[in-house]
Order: C-alpha cells, then sequence, then structure tokens
C-alpha cells in the first residue's frame, strides 16, 4: 500500500522548491487558488507597469517614432525568439502575431499548396474545434479535391498514407492532457512524405518541447495559456528554416513583404521567417506577452516541466486518496511522460461540480460533455493548493453541494 500524503508533506514540498520565489511575480487574489492557467494564465506583477510605459511613454510621446525607437518593428521577431528558446526552436524560426486560429490557416494552407500531389489533411477525432474548423476553412481555400480525415489518436500512425499531405495534431489534449510522441509521429509522417504542423497550445510552456530535435516542419501555439500572455495575447508560429524559402503565407499581407516600405504593387514574400507576418503587429499585446515569456524562461523549461510533473501526480493521487467515493473518473495519463500541466476527471455533473468548487475559491473548468479540468501551472500553483484544492473537492462531494439548480446552468464560456 501506497504510504498516506499528508498536509505536512506538501509544506515540505513547498520548503524545498526551488521555483516557490515565482509565486510572488504574479498577482493573484488571497486564498484562491487558480488552477486554469491553462486556460488563461495569470497576471504578471510586472505587466502593468510595462503596458503601462508601453502606452504612455513609448505610444503617448514617442509617438510614431517608436518604430524604430522602441524597436516596435522587430518585437513580433524579438518575442519569437524567446519563445523558440522555449520549444527547442532556432531563433529566426519562430514569429510572435495573429491568433492560434489564424497562423493554423496560413500554415495549412502553405502545407497543401509545397505538397500540390496529395488532398488529404489528416488530424485527430476530437480535436481542438478551432483546428479542425481552420482546416474546413484552408481547403475549401485551396479546392483541387483536398479533404479533412480524421482518426481517433490511436489509429493516427496508421492513417498517414502517401495520399496525406498534412497531419495536424494537438500534442497535449486539451481534455485529457494526454501528450503526443512529437519525434515517433513526426518521423511516420516524413516517412510518408506528408508535412506536419503541431499544435502546441497546451504544451508550450507547460512541458519539454523539442521541434528541432524531432525534426518538425510546422508548428502554432498560445500566448494567453501557459505563456502567461493576458486575454487574447498574440499567437505565434513555427516553420522549420528548411522550409523558409518554399513555403508562403496565404494571408500575404504588406508586414510579410521583403520591403513594405518601398510601396511597390507586387507582393514578394519577405526572406526568412517574417514572410509570415500578415499586418501591423499588435504592440500592446506583444509587450504583455514578452513579460510572461520572460518569466518561464528565467525559470526554465526543464525545472518548470519536473514540477509541473510532480503537482499533477499529487493531484492524481490526492484524489484517489482522498475522494475515493466521489465517482470521478481519471481521463489523464498516470505516467508523467505521457501527459501535459493538466489533470482531468470524468463525471456527469462535471459542470455543477466546477461551478460548486469555484464558489469555494479553487478555479478549474469544465469541459462538455463531462469533463472537469485543473491546470498546474508551476509558477504559481504549491503543493500546499493542490491539498487545499483536493480539500475543498472532498468536501463539496461528500455534502453534495454542487446540487443546485443554478450550478447547471451553463454560462457562456466555461
Ligand atoms: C486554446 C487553443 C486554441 C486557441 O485558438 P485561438 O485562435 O487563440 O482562439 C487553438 N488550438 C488549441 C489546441 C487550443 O488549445
Amino acid at each position: 500500500m501506497m504510504t498516506k500524503i499528508t498536509f505536512d508533506h506538501c509544506l515540505e514540498l513547498d520548503a524545498a522548491d526551488p521555483l516557490a520565489e515565482y509565486r510572488s511575480a504574479f498577482l493573484l487574489p488571497e486564498g484562491l487558488i487558480y488552477l486554469d492557467g491553462n486556460s488563461l494564465g495569470a497576471l504578471p506583477a510586472a505587466t502593468p507597469g510595462v503596458v503601462a510605459d508601453v502606452v504612455q511613454r513609448q505610444w503617448g510621446a514617442d509617438l510614431i517614432r517608436s518604430w524604430t525607437s522602441n524597436d516596435w518593428i522587430n518585437a513580433p521577431l524579438r518575442v519569437g525568439a524567446k519563445i523558440a528558446g522555449l520549444i527547442g526552436a532556432g531563433p529566426d524560426e519562430v514569429i510572435v502575431g495573429d491568433s492560434t486560429s489564424a497562423n493554423l490557416y496560413k500554415l495549412i494552407v502553405a502545407a497543401l499548396e509545397a505538397r500540390p500531389d496529395r488532398t488529404i489533411v489528416l488530424s485527430e477525432e476530437g480535436n481542438f474545434p478551432t483546428d479542425l474548423y481552420m482546416i474546413h476553412g484552408a481547403i475549401a481555400t485551396v479546392g483541387r479535391g483536398c479533404r479533412l480525415e480524421t482518426r481517433p489518436r490511436e489509429t493516427l500512425a496508421d492513417a498517414i498514407t502517401q495520399e496525406v499531405a498534412l497531419v495536424l495534431l494537438t500534442q497535449t489534449h486539451y481534455k485529457t492532457a494526454d501528450k503526443l510522441d512529437m519525434a515517433a509521429m513526426t518521423a511516420r509522417a516524413h516517412e510518408a512524405g506528408a508535412l506536419i504542423l503541431w499544435d502546441l497550445s497546451h504544451s508550450a510552456g507547460a512541458v519539454e518541447v523539442d521541434l528541432n530535435g524531432a525534426g518538425a516542419d510546422l508548428a502554432v501555439g498560445c500566448g494567453y495559456k501557459y505563456l502567461n500572455g493576458g486575454p487574447g495575447a498574440p499567437a505565434f508560429l513555427f516553420v522549420a528554416k528548411r522550409h523558409h524559402g518554399r513555403l508562403r503565407s496565404p494571408l500575404s499581407g504588406w508586414m510579410g513583404h521583403s520591403s513594405p516600405f518601398d510601396f511597390v504593387d507586387d507582393y514578394r514574400p519577405a526572406e526568412g521567417i517574417r514572410r509570415f507576418l500578415c499586418g501591423t503587429p499588435p504592440i500592446l499585446g506583444i509587450a504583455a506577452l514578452e513579460v510572461g515569456v520572460d518569466l518561464i524562461a528565467r525559470a526554465g523549461m526543464a525545472r518548470l516541466a519536473e514540477k509541473s510533473r510532480h503537482l499533477c501526480s499529487l493531484m492524481i493521487d490526492l484524489v484517489e486518496q482522498e475522494c475515493d467515493f466521489a465517482g470521478l473518473q481519471l481521463v489523464t495519463p498516470r505516467e508523467a511522460s505521457r501527459r501535459g500541466s493538466h489533470v482531468s476527471f470524468r463525471h456527469p455533473e462535471g459542470y455543477a461540480i466546477v461551478q460548486a468548487l469555484i464558489e469555494e475559491g479553487v478555479i478549474g473548468d469544465f469541459r462538455a460533455p463531462d469533463i472537469l479540468r485543473f491546470g498546474f501551472t508551476p509558477l504559481y500553483v504549491g503543493f500546499a493548493d493542490v491539498w487545499e484544492a483536493v480539500q475543498r473537492l472532498k468536501t463539496i462531494m461528500a455534502d453534495r453541494r454542487w446540487d443546485r439548480d443554478d450550478y447547471r446552468v451553463r454560462a457562456a464560456v466555461t
């Protein structure tokens, strides 16, 4: 039998935690346990000041000169290079801008045009909806009989045939946290002559990613989840350097032009990753994102990932130990190397339970139809927080506090 986990044990883990000091680098309400950084990362304490400076000094006083004097023009590349360091990419292979959805569109169309003799985009059944929706939009743009095929996770590898132009996979599943083996799937795609596009929305800043180690072609990811860039933060995209000369963005805006300030009529894409920019970069959003990315880079991905594995394991073990009566079915892999940084359970009353938990000061989220999801962000979640969250969950389940009609009314955003 496993030895019983105690609150004191959790306190000891916090006392020995080399990342504990980062908790004070975030502004979080007192007493709140925030387990939703996988959906919207918390606010770094430095962000309000940095954004205020960009607004008041750079925009207010320096005005249009800031494109040069404050290097606004290179912000997408500068912050892209910092994100590159977190995902195993070269500093000139990542650029920041647009949303994850828009970046998916650019790269799906670019990939289909680079494989003109192939028609299939292969993805996962139950992938995050925008990924599938953007494939629909992209194949409608490209035409020539292109189509989407989806398969369950277990049979994806076998479905990569010679007809597949692009394999689009979300590495860490947004519901279960199940993590695909990037190197193995990439090798499999390449064997069949297909390109592969990784959605890192639930991986970047959460787990160790090695795009170039795996030989990946393309990737996208979110700025507002584990990277703590704030609501609607600009996303990022990665294109392996070997593809820079060949792949072209269908959103051929002037910021991706080789010389936007020549104001010529003909479109000529920039040489490097810059060709995947479209319009004028969102400077305020990038400034906030940079603060979040800097914090992750300073803490170090290896240390972060190690603590994440530990926090998630503790959550799984504690729910098992304290809430075995509650009918919560674990859907996240137990094996730490096979999962991202969130832990999910299935329960038919999942939505109401999550509402009751929020009322008790533990913010997780719900994913239809029946998933309770808890994100573990090592910079601002500690081991005693996990203990406390599980105690509150236990009380809610034991007292059936979730069993209220108003907790069953779905809000517009879950
Ligand atoms: C969160 C998430 C997105 C979000 O896309 P947006 O364009 O930022 O809304 C895309 N893909 C996955 C896998 C996600 O988890």
